[in-house]
């Protein structure tokens, strides 16, 4: 049965920083994920500490929140069968020193806080986190569609 599911993705600043957004897209894109929806954009400082508000109490909370805010990044929309945990699986452990070959933070990770990419860890994070990055496009998506249901709607009533 196909399970096919959306999650989050962030280029981190250092990853950015040495142009390897393309390459890192292609790695995406080579394991089957489409990306449904992408920006670059840099973050301020409170918009890093909402996203990531579950490490508030963590000892390395406040550099995270002023790394992810540092630099370009960029956020995407991944889209496959079981498309959380195969990010997961792609991305490597947080730690790029642990990491397995094959995976991003191997390939490009430089340390555990600047270790190239962001993944929800959840099926309800990525709904959240999707949320938190691409509000507006799901309004107007959710818009466009009821607007394209009226317009079908009443053009197959003009023709009874
Ligand atoms: N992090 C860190 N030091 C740590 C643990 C985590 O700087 O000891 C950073 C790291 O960049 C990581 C992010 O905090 O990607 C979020 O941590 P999490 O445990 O959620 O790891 P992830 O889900 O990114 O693998
Ligand atoms: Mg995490």
């Amino acid at each position: 049965m196909s399970n096919i599911e959306q999650t989050l993705s962030i280029i981190k600043p250092d990853a950015v920083e040495r142009n390897l957004d393309n390459e890192i897209k292609e790695m995406f894109k080579k394991k089957g994920f489409s990306i449904l929806k992408e920006k670059k954009i840099q973050i301020e400082k409170s918009e890093a500490e909402k996203f990531y508000k579950v490490h508030e109490t963590k000892p390395f909370y406040d550099d995270l929140c002023n790394y992810l805010s540092s630099g370009p990044i960029v956020v995407m929309i991944l889209e496959k069968e079981n498309a959380v945990l195969g990010n997961r699986e792609l991305m490597g452990a947080t730690n790029p020193k642990d990491a397995q070959e094959g995976t991003i933070r191997k390939k490009y990770g430089i340390s555990i806080d600047k270790n190239s990419v962001h993944g929800s860890d959840s099926i309800d994070n990525a709904k959240i986190e999707i949320d938190f990055f691409f509000k507006d496009w799901k309004f107007l998506k959710l818009l466009w569609d009821k607007v394209y249901a009226l317009v079908i709607i009443s053009f197959s009533l003009r023709s009874f």
